[in-house]
């Protein structure tokens, strides 16, 4: 293994890979990458492991996918030994779970923390990768393998003031280790996508006063959260890789029964009751309760109004109801929320919600902040207004493949990748869940754990073959883009302003980004292509000295 010293360094440190990022994709590849022999270096801009889960500390946040099957499946002695609390988990006891898997595998020796990667360029003459970071340092690497998450760029948005303001800013996904005490405070929460969702009601709990900021209503469904059945987390145990390898040919990432009906081929009767029997069971399966919900406008609407329906019976103020229920989009085209008590929160006399899709905030005061219509006085200021979702995190570095192409100009009209893990002109470039891949449109864990084991196979591939570099070609990528921008076009996806499309940001392409396919047929046609060789990939041996 080679060897590292952490600090600025003058002449570079060499490893067969570079991985950045330290939650759950980074933290498996080294593991792998470690099973192959390879040496390999965790570059980590947090002080500690997690990613998601060690950033986003903010009250009540917790998977939305079960834990039972929001956790590592690669080992069953990892599954057997850890136990869960709740059917959703919190972040504390899943940031317990991501460093008990450091520990276990003894990963931190290997993992270099509070460094960020700014740049990486592949020298072409040398067939490496020379990274940089803001400490300093340089690494050479034949491998670089972007773990840098899709959710990792938190994103306040440009609010003139923004400095001038004299109380306690945060964001969701930034939040103070310390945790941040509400009491007697008069505090205002920015949007209302999940992470507001999650938080809002323990904020309200706490607070003297809270004000929520909507622009866009969200469809949310009760968690019904509760202890883990133990008789399921039991059965779970006994073979969790089987049950994930069964995960793995689903749409979405976890087993379940796939829908057999149209929405629009059963009673009203019928459909009431299932959309009621999956609301009573909680959380995101009532996307998957007919096979037509995300393709046919008018199946959609009826699980939009259900949902719109259950707000108005659980909201007791009419108007506030009314502005509560979403509209204008289809349901399950922005990410679906799942809550504890949201909608019930609006209920409470030191609850208001404003809408401000029609009167923005214009500024952030030094007291507060001002819509086009009133001005409000704040202590804290809570920004739950989401992040630069997928590029962001890759593009803020400055990444540079063959002939000094950067990624930034090379994705100046949206990501283009093939399969969403590798860049044509970008030689030994890994990216796990990037854009073009199932993603963040699945169980994230099964998707990060398939792209990690593609990408060990696919290096021991080079390893026994003696290759040097692979790459994709062009001709790939463009039939790979051309294939994603036409299964979401099938879709309803790209008819929300969702994050998926980038329309959170101003300016940003609006490209939508995950690849809406499946997981199952996903992992298939990326073993289809290992088997013929790398299809679509361009493979060069060593040439020995
Ligand atoms: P991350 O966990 O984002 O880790 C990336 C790491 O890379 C970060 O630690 C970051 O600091 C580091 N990094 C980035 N750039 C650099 C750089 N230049 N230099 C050094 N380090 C860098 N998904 C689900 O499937 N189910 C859920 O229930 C779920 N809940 C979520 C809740 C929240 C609040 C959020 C924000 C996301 C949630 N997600 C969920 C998505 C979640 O991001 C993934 O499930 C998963 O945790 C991603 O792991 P990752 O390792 O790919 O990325
Ligand atoms: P988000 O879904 O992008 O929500 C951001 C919110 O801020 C939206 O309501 C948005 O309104 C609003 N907003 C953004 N810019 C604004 C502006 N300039 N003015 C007014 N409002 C603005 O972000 P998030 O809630 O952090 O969630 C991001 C993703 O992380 C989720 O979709 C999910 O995948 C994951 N997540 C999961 C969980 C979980 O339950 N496990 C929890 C948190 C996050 P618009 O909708 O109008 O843009």
């Amino acid at each position: 293994m080679a060897h590292f010293s952490p600090g600025p360094n003058d002449s570079p440190v060499t490893f067969d890979a570079i991985i950045v990022g330290a939650g759950f994709a980074g933290l498996y590849m080294l593991h792998r990458l470690r099973g192959l022999g390879l040496s390999a270096r965790v570059i980590e801009a947090g002080d500690g492991v997690g990613g998601t889960w060690y950033w986003n500390r903010y009250p009540g946040a917790r998977c939305d996918i079960e834990s039972l099957e929001y956790q590592y499946g690669f080992d069953d002695d990892l599954a057997r030994e850890w136990d869960w609390t709740e059917r959703y988990a919190t972040q504390p006891e899943i940031l317990r779970y991501a460093n008990h898997v450091a520990d276990r595998f003894n990963l931190r020796p290997d993992i270099q923390f509070e460094t960020r990667v700014i740049g990486a360029a592949f020298d072409e003459q040398a067939h490496r990768w020379v990274v940089e970071t803001d400490r300093g340092d340089r690494f050479v690497a034949r491998f670089c393998i972007m773990a840098t998450g899709c959710l990792s760029v938190s994103r306040v948005p440009g609010y003139a003031g923004l400095e001038s303001f004299e109380g306690d800013r945060y964001h969701t996904g930034a939040w103070p280790h310390e945790g941040v005490d509400f009491s007697g405070k008069r505090v205002a929460v920015i949007g209302t996508g999940s992470s507001a969702i999650q938080s809002i009601p323990i904020i309200a709990a706490q607070a003297k006063q809270l004000v929520v900021f909507q622009r866009t209503p969200n469809f949310s469904i009760p968690a019904m959260n509760g202890p883990i059945d133990p008789e399921l987390a039991a059965r779970l145990k006994e073979n969790y890789t089987e049950h994930r390898r069964v995960a793995r040919t689903t749409a979405g990432g976890v087993a379940g029964q796939a829908p057999d009906k149209s929405a629009l081929e059963v009673s009203d009767e019928e459909r009431r009751r299932r959309y009621e029997e999956r609301w009573q069971r909680g959380g995101l399966t009532i996307g998957g309760t007919f096979t037509d919900i995300a393709i046919n406008p008018a199946a959609n609407e009826t699980a939009a109004e259900f949902v719109r329906s259950k707000i108005r019976e659980i909201v007791k103020n009419p108007e506030t109801a009314e502005l509560l229920c979403p509209k204008g989009y289809p349901f399950a085209t922005k990410r679906l929320c799942v809550d504890t008590n949201y909608f019930e929160t609006f209920n409470r006399d030191n609850v208001q919600l404003v809408d401000i899709r029609d009167a923005p905030i214009e500024e952030i005061t030094p007291t507060g902040l001002r819509t086009a219509k009133a001005a409000y006085e704040f202590d804290v200021i809570v920004f739950a207004t989401g992040f630069d979702a997928m590029t962001g995190a890759l593009l803020k570095m400055d990444i540079r493949g063959r002939n000094g192409l950067s990624l930034r100009s090379k994705w100046e009209h949206g990501p283009r990748t093939y399969l969403g893990l590798q860049v044509a002109g970008f030689p030994n470039l890994f990216t796990i869940t990037g854009p073009g891949s199932p993603s963040v449109l699945s169980n994230m864990i099964v998707s990060i754990e398939q792209h990690v084991d593609w990408i060990a196979g696919c290096l021991e591939f080079m390893q026994q073959r003696q290759m040097e570099t692979i790459e994709a070609t062009t001709d790939a990528e463009d039939a790979w883009v051309e294939h994603v921008n036409a299964v979401a076009e099938h879709t309803l996806y790209p008819l929300a302003n969702s994050w998926y499309i980038g329309a959170n940001i101003p300016g940003k392409p609006r490209v939508f980004m995950p690849y809406v396919g499946g997981v199952g047929v996903y992992g298939r046609k990326c073993e289809e292509v290992a088997a013929n060789g790398y299809e679509g990939f361009r493979l060069e041996a060593r040439v020995l000295a």
